[in-house]
């Protein structure tokens, strides 16, 4: 359930208000609406009567939450959330992206990758050490040297860094060297993980499971944001349907539907949604147009040989051409690159 103040309501009264449900066993996460704070109320709220609160004089309206999402509800904070990645903003007006390698293959492809990409206005480097391969027998990442790799490239460049997080014991090391902790999709529900994430306080790119709804989606950003982490951006990575000429299907439409149900901010992968480099601007562009707020697109100094994913890599030249297109695309649909 959320409670809209009145415009105006005095602090004590909204104090007043809190203390009472929280001595009923609920937890409340405040929040600012455009001119109206918002009170959204977390626990067994099936035992409350919205009329309760409307007899109170400072109370303008009490409504039921439908969704079982509240935290990434935007109910719960009807503003765009702005989450901070070492400095770099994700959300809001600014459109973000993220470029690099889809493995960390070694130190010079990681500085060569890092230096152009930036020149080429990334706003991060990612680069997977740890892979979640489909097949044991494929090359499984560098694994605590990759990250040593990638983190170094990203430190030479000023680019925060993005990379894959697959089990909670490596989560130590990860606050310790990562700036943006990716779960990818077939970690999606991996529940023991993104409980332990939610009780760290960094930024964690979750990608949508494979075959998961939009609403199990966010269900998983719930279970991080339960815990208390709210430092959570959506990733549209393509999901799974009956086509088989691209890797994955993307669902734009996705976009609309998490910014209408969530106040998390979402970007798109068109490289692992298309499988295919020669889509990859195209998507990228039609993400852009389509309202998200980010691309997380691999780029590869060869992708020809490639240790993974080669054949989605962007080449070096390819991102800048993409960029280019980006920043001319973005003043249109009122974002800022
Ligand atoms: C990746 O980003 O390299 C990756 C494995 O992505 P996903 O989890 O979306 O398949
Ligand atoms: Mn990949």
């Amino acid at each position: 359930m959320i409670i809209v103040m009145k415009k105006g309501a005095s602090q004590e009264a909204v104090r007043e208000l809190e203390e009472n449900l929280q001595s009923r066993g609920f937890q409340i996460h405040e929040s600012m609406g455009v001119t109206q704070q918002v009170l959204g109320i977390v626990g067994d709220t099936s035992v409350l009567d919205p009329e309760e609160f409307l007899v109170n004089p400072n109370v303008d309206k009490a409504l039921r939450v439908q969704e079982p999402f509240k935290r990434a509800n935007r109910m719960f904070h009807p503003e765009d959330s702005i989450i901070d990645v070492s400095g770099v903003k994700v959300g809001g007006r600014k459109f973000t992206v993220i470029a690099g390698p889809c493995s960390v293959e070694s130190q010079p492809q990681m500085n060569t990758i890092a230096a152009s990409v930036k020149k080429s206005g990334a706003a991060m480097l990612r680069g997977g050490a740890f892979k979640p391969r489909t097949s044991p027998y494929s090359f499984q990442g560098l694994g605590d040297k990759g990250l040593d790799m990638i983190r170094a490239a990203g430190t030479a460049q000023h680019l925060p860094i993005v990379t894959e997080i697959m089990s909670a014991d490596k989560i130590d090391e990860f606050v310790e060297k990562v700036d943006l902790f990716q779960v990818g999709a077939r970690n999606m529900q991996n529940f023991t993980l993104l409980k332990e994430l939610g009780k760290t306080n960094k930024p964690i790119l979750l990608k949508r499971g494979m075959s998961a709804t939009v609403e199990e989606w966010l269900m998983s950003a719930e279970y991080i944001m339960s815990e208390g982490n709210e430092n959570v951006i959506l990733c549209e990575r393509g999901i799974r349907t009956f086509e088989t000429y691209t890797r994955n299907t993307l669902d734009l439409s996705a976009i609309c539907a998490v910014k209408r149900l969530s106040h998390l901010p979402v970007i798109v992968d068109p490289s692992h949604a298309t499988g295919k480099a020669w889509m990859v601007a195209a998507m990228a562009r039609a993400a852009l147009a389509a309202g998200a707020d980010g691309l997380i697109i691999e780029t590869h100094n060869d992708p020809r040989h490639a240790l993974c994913d080669g054949a989605q890599s962007l080449t070096l030249e390819d991102f800048d051409s993409l960029m280019k297109d980006l920043r001319r695309i973005a003043p249109v649909v009122g974002r800022e690159m």
